[in-house]
């Protein structure tokens, strides 16, 4: 794409989230990276000296919501985060990538996210 916002997959925002707040710079945020599909900003409370939000444009409620179509999105979220990992300098000693998915994992925020935590060994996920 050449900076075009796509629409089938880019332009559906919900106007009472928070995510989506961010994405549109209508709430603050630390933001270190964005494209016409995924921004990613700080935590606003770290759990390790890297800790980065991967999230799409495209408001989806939780991974429960996601829809075929929607493997791109995935994809680049994914992608983003290895190279924010290499970019921080938290590729060579390694780091965990999350998605919470609804209540008995601790999803707070209804609008997927990908935590990238890095920068310190961290515990067992047991
Ligand atoms: P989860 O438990 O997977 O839903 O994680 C939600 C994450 O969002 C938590 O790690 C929160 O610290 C983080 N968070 C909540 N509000 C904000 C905000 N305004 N800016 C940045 N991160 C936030
Ligand atoms: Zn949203």
């Amino acid at each position: 794409m050449t900076g075009k916002i796509d629409n089938t997959i880019s332009n559906k925002a919900n106007e009472q989230c928070l995510f989506c707040k961010i994405a549109a710079k209508r709430a603050p945020s630390t933001i270190v990276y964005e494209d016409d599909l995924v921004v990613a900003f700080n935590d606003i409370r770290p759990i390790a000296p890297v800790h980065v939000l991967i999230v799409p444009r495209k408001h989806i409620a939780t991974l429960v919501d996601l829809e075929e179509q929607d493997d791109r999105l995935i994809g680049a979220m994914v992608w983003r985060a290895k190279r924010l990992a290499e970019q921080l300098g938290v590729a060579m000693t390694g780091y965990r990538l999350v998605f919470n998915v609804r209540q008995h994992a601790g999803q707070i925020v209804d609008h997927i996210h990908l935590h990238l935590i890095g920068g310190k060994k961290l515990g067992s996920m047991a």
